[in-house]
């Protein structure tokens, strides 16, 4: 098929959710291809998610393997590749608690909610979590109420009771917005649909020292910015804090849908038998993927390389904002990176997609950076060089 037929199937059967305009129909590494064999650099690396690179050899194989050997069990057996994967992620968290599997980010942090709620129930009749305005939590009816943004929330009452909103980086106002009926506070340690806003030391700290004085549970949604994204295994390992929950997906298994929900101890065994399910979660095939993620991520040593890489691109923004007067400052953490505009970020996503890369837009007017960790240093210059070229286009390059 080509590029307009495939359009047309979208139109007539596929509810208008999104607004793509390009076919990808085959990748590689940190490249996709369109129907036509047009090449892009994927800086968006699929939102987030194939952190180690498209078709990654090692994981190509896993699932090969996995899914020609036993794909699915249900959890009503014991399946190998969740135990080792549930073990490699209490390790490389430090939490020294357990885990929980689902299939999305938007569920693995309505199981932290479900969680928060059932210990509130049984510690003092607490239900209330606090969330940041500008957050991005998932879109069923209980992540887009904790999502502080309207626009996701239109059109949807009721929602459910028991979030408070607060300004994210601000602690004052976090202590402002909890209550006796508060159970737990949710934050991300890297705003990333809400514009790539790193948190400060000062707020994660505040947050932490918040949960340990009134007995809250401190959640860190680690959807995004987890998985090796900003140099360490989880974003709030930038700071000197450690939660008592957190979530992850996106990159987790890399393109095989998966969510997990990690404790520490003190919550490791609030759920019981029969308290949450999942039919899918933690399945052989995701958990295969995911332990293969996580081997590639240590054997390639792309914690290092998020570092670098992400450096090597934010000074290549940084030009750009000494270029041109309509960019106006790069932000982030390693591989997640904003760049901040005076106008419409879409204008720009859109002329860069033109020159052959992708990327994002976050609120607050963001182009936003998710490169994979594995794109090579060539290829990000080569990537900046286009982008500039795009600039070009758009504002002329005597400015
Ligand atoms: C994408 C995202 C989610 C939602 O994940 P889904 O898999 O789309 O449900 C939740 N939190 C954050 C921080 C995200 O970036």
């Amino acid at each position: 098929m080509n590029t307009e037929e495939t359009k047309k199937l979208y139109d007539q059967y596929l509810m208008a959710t999104y607004k793509p305009t390009v076919v990808i129909s085959k990748a590689k590494g940190s490249r996709v291809y369109d129907a036509s064999g047009k090449q892009y650099y994927d800086m968006t690396s699929g939102i987030g998610v194939h952190n180690v690179g498209h078709c990654t050899e090692g994981v190509v194989k896993a699932v090969q393997e996995q899914v020609a050997k036993l794909g699915h069990c249900s959890n009503l057996f014991i399946n190998e590749p969740q135990a080792l994967l549930a073990k490699k992620l209490v390790e490389i968290s430090g939490l020294d608690g357990k885990v929980f599997f689902c299939n999305s980010g938007a569920e693995a942090n309505e199981a932290a909610i479900k969680l928060a709620r059932k210990w509130g129930a049984e510690n003092g009749g607490r239900y209330e979590i606090v969330t940041m305005r500008n957050s991005f939590h998932g879109r069923t009816l209980a992540t887009i109420t904790a999502t502080g943004q309207a626009w996701c929330q239109a059109g949807y009452d009721p929602l459910p009771v028991g979030f408070n909103y607060a300004d994210f980086n601000d602690i004052d106002s976090v202590k402002a917005a909890v209550s006796d009926k508060t159970v737990a506070i949710m934050v991300e340690a890297v705003q990333g649909e809400g514009g790539v806003n790193p948190a400060t030391e000062e707020f994660m700290a505040g947050v932490r020292a918040l949960c340990d004085e009134k007995n809250l549970i401190m959640i860190c949604d680690e959807v995004q910015c987890g998985m090796g994204r900003t140099g360490k295994w989880w974003g709030w390992q930038n700071y000197s804090v450690k939660p008592d929950l957190f979530t992850s997906a996106k990159s987790l298994a890399d393109g095989v849908p998966m969510g997990a929900l990690v404790s520490n101890a003190k919550f490791a065994d609030v759920f019981t038998a029969g308290a949450h399910a999942s039919t899918f979660g933690g399945n052989p095939l995701a958990s295969a993927a995911a332990l293969a993620v996580i081997k590639i991520i240590e054997d390639e040593k792309l914690l290092d390389a998020a570092v670098r890489k992400g450096e090597l691109l934010r000074e290549g923004l940084k030009g750009f904002v000494e270029k041109y007067s309509k960019i106006l400052d790069v932000r982030g953490i390693g591989c997640m990176l904003g760049m901040v505009v005076d106008g419409d970020p879409k204008e720009i996503v859109d002329a860069f997609q033109d020159m052959g890369i992708l990327a994002l837009t976050a609120h607050g007017n963001v182009v936003r950076f998710l490169p994979t960790l594995s794109m090579s240093e060539n290829h990000i210059e080569e990537a900046v060089e286009m982008m500039g070229d795009a600039l070009d286009g758009l504002y002329g390059d005597a400015e």
